[in-house]
């Protein structure tokens, strides 16, 4: 039973429940006939059950050995069976051909309950993501049209009707509704959205009716992506499961050899007859093959990969789980992974030569490209006023943003960033973001360009316009996840942040971490990592934005805010917290450990029924159908126990 075949390749769903039914009537006449005396039946019935029971074992196990010279286990249990009803004919013992018909049964019942059970993983997994709608209904020039989601347009309006499930992602332009969006979060608590905000395909709409605009190809949509990680996430093998495939391969073929000597040796060593001897090597290649060590690893990454998703977790590979178990070091960002992200301005401050509403427009214009929290709250306080969006904008990951506007360089972002443009930064006002920093909040600089537009800026072309301070709020979940993270055993949290020491003492301070790295570009958060890993080896980094992406790569385990998260941070992390909760990462830790306690078992599990049923069939204590039976049922129980994670 070569168990990543035989998940991989679901084509016919009940063509192996039907082989082993059609086997086991076969097997039951051909009984019926041997004890009625009608041997020629018998004779005839008893190979059509071979046939039917080990056909298809039997082709993939050949094809195996034809074209990739190895040996599979599938077709060591088909020699054994076929070597039984050889010693059956040839000593006119057909109580032996039964026996081998017993094996091949066996055999085909437990493919087939192994196949129901990855069926049945495969399905929990689907069945969380296939709640896209296949069509949505368009307005055309005040009519509703229904239109595969796959015509869509961009800039297509959409109308979703209370109840109704959203066909693709977009962005309200009118209505008020709640909507649950567990299919992505795994949340069933109720979200409020109106006029603005972003909905996402596969959740579902409550009582209002809404307008959406179409704002990405329906293929890209958060669902449809998530759905293609997990279909990745299948198709991949953890290296302990590579191993395993490893193993398998070097082990049939010591399983060839040891058989053949077995076959051939007891009768002069300790004076076996014959037909025992063959008869215990025939048992022997049964007992002694590793189907239900293969069958330990994957059916139980596969459900907690399933569990996971059920909670918002999600994991792109089997091998992730393992991972997370045994991590010792945990790295957070600090904007919108510790904190909420959603920012607000909650002060401008200005030179005696520009206004407030002079900094907050000049920024805006810049902010208005930027992805990251501080941009979107910039922009939403200078919403009212009126700017035009600047040009030839550039956003400096971990710094700040440059640009153009109303032909004017300007240049927003952090002070030690800012500094490289303007000759100094004015006393009174630093002196004031100092304060504003130690209270946990962001203060970002803007400066403009003062000797006329067009030339690349230099120190002291630019003059200090103002600042802005940024409040942003600790998640009500951090406090308690540091806590959690540290009772779990993890030995060292950090923070590690771009923005400045003072604020980010203040807000770890506020979470309980006590080692801050700050003021740290996107490569800095990197090596903080791999010094981690020094002293760690498996380090996990959690974190939302572009900036993170490097450390996310590096780290042992990236673990991203998925919601909230920046594309570039959901496509580098391992792990992606798909309802942004914090409190998931200790739930995907736990998960981690009790999918390898399971393996372990397993494994614990396989090895013990290998080694009674091998030391049963040397002593002679068992017969084919019992080693086959034991065999079998071991493979089944680790299939079954690994299934217990989907609950
Ligand atoms: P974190 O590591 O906490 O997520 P970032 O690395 O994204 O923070 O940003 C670090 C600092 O760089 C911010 O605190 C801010 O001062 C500045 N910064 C980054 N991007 C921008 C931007 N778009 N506008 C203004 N300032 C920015
Ligand atoms: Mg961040």
């Amino acid at each position: 039973m070569l168990y990543p075949q035989r998940f991989t390749q679901f084509t016919n769903e009940h063509a192996d429940t039907l082989a082993a039914l059609l086997c086991g009537l076969l097997l039951f006449l051909g009984w019926l006939a041997l004890h009625l005396g009608a041997l020629g039946w018998a004779l005839l019935l008893l190979p059509a059950a071979y046939v039917i029971g080990g056909y298809e074992s039997a082709r993939e196990g050949l094809t195996t050995l034809i074209k990739e010279k190895e040996l599979d286990v599938d077709l060591l249990m088909i020699v054994a069976a076929v070597g039984a009803a050889s010693l059956g004919l040839w000593r006119r013992e057909y109580h032996l051909i039964i026996d081998g018909a017993i094996l091949i049964l066996i055999f085909a019942i437990s493919g087939a309950l192994e196949g129901y059970a990855m069926r049945r993983t495969e399905r929990s997994i689907r069945s969380l993501m296939s709640l896209t709608p296949d069509t949505a209904r368009v307005l055309h020039q005040g009519k509703e049209e229904v239109v595969p989601i796959s015509q869509l347009k961009l800039g297509d309006e959409i109308v979703v009707k209370p109840g109704e499930l959203i066909p693709t992602d977009g962005m309200i332009v009118s209505g008020y509704s709640t909507l649950n969006e567990a299919a992505i979060t795994g949340e069933s608590l109720p979200v409020e959205k109106t006029v603005g905000a972003e909905v996402f395909a596969g959740t579902l709409n409550g009582y209002g009716a809404l307008k959406l605009q179409v704002h990405k190809p329906a293929e890209s949509s958060l669902i449809q992506r998530v759905i293609r990680l997990v279909e990745q996430a299948q198709t991949e093998e953890p290296p302990s499961q590579q191993f395993i495939d490893r193993f398998e391969r070097g082990y049939a073929r010591v399983i060839v050899i040891a058989g053949i000597l077995l076959a051939t040796l007891p009768p002069f060593i300790w004076g076996w007859d014959w037909e025992t001897t063959i008869y215990r090597a025939l048992t022997f290649l049964v007992v002694a093959s590793p189907c239900a060590l293969m069958a330990a690893i994957m059916p139980t990454l596969l459900s907690g990969i399933a569990n996971g998703a059920r909670q918002g977790i999600l994991f792109k590979n089997g091998a992730q789980l393992e991972k997370i178990a045994k991590v010792r070091a945990i790295a957070f960002d600090k904007t919108g992974t510790l904190t909420t992200g959603q920012v607000q301005v909650s002060q401008v401050i200005s030179t005696s030569e520009y206004s407030q509403l002079d900094v907050l427009k000049a920024a805006a214009t810049l902010e208005s490209y930027s992805e990251h929290p501080i941009g979107k709250a910039i922009v939403q306080a200078a919403n009212d006023l009126d700017w035009v969006r600047g040009v030839e904008v550039q956003a400096i990951p971990g710094q700040g943003i440059t640009g153009i506007a109303n032909n004017q360089k300007v240049v927003v972002g952090k002070a030690t960033f800012v500094q490289q443009y303007v000759a100094q930064l004015p006393e009174s006002l630093y002196s004031l973001a100092q304060s504003l920093e130690q209270e946990g909040k962001t203060v970002v600089w803007v400066a403009q360009g003062c000797r006329g537009a067009g030339v690349q800026g230099s120190k002291g072309d630019y003059e200090v316009m103002g600042a802005i301070a940024i409040a942003d709020m600790v998640r009500t979940e951090a406090v308690a996840t540091i806590t959690c993270l540290q009772k779990l055993g993890v030995e060292e949290i950090v923070m590690i942040t771009g923005d400045n020491q003072r604020t980010a003492d203040s807000v770890a301070q506020a979470v309980g971490i006590n080692r801050v790295y700050a003021e740290l570009l996107p490569e800095d958060k990197l090596d903080v990592i791999r010094s981690l890993q020094k002293q760690y080896q498996i380090v996990a980094m959690v974190g939302d934005g572009i900036n993170d992406a490097p450390a996310l790569a590096q780290a042992s385990v990236g673990i991203a805010m998925g919601g909230a998260g920046s594309d570039v941070a959901l496509e580098t992390a391992d792990i992606v917290l798909m309802a942004d909760r914090l409190e998931k990462i200790a739930a995907a830790i736990k998960l981690g450990r009790r999918s390898q306690s399971i393996v372990k078992q397993n494994i614990a599990i396989a090895l013990g029924f290998i080694i009674l049923l091998l030391i049963g069939n040397f002593l002679g204590n068992i017969n084919l159908p019992i080693g086959v039976i034991g065999h079998e049922g071991s493979t089944v129980l680790v299939t079954l126990s690994g299934l217990r994670l989907l609950k």
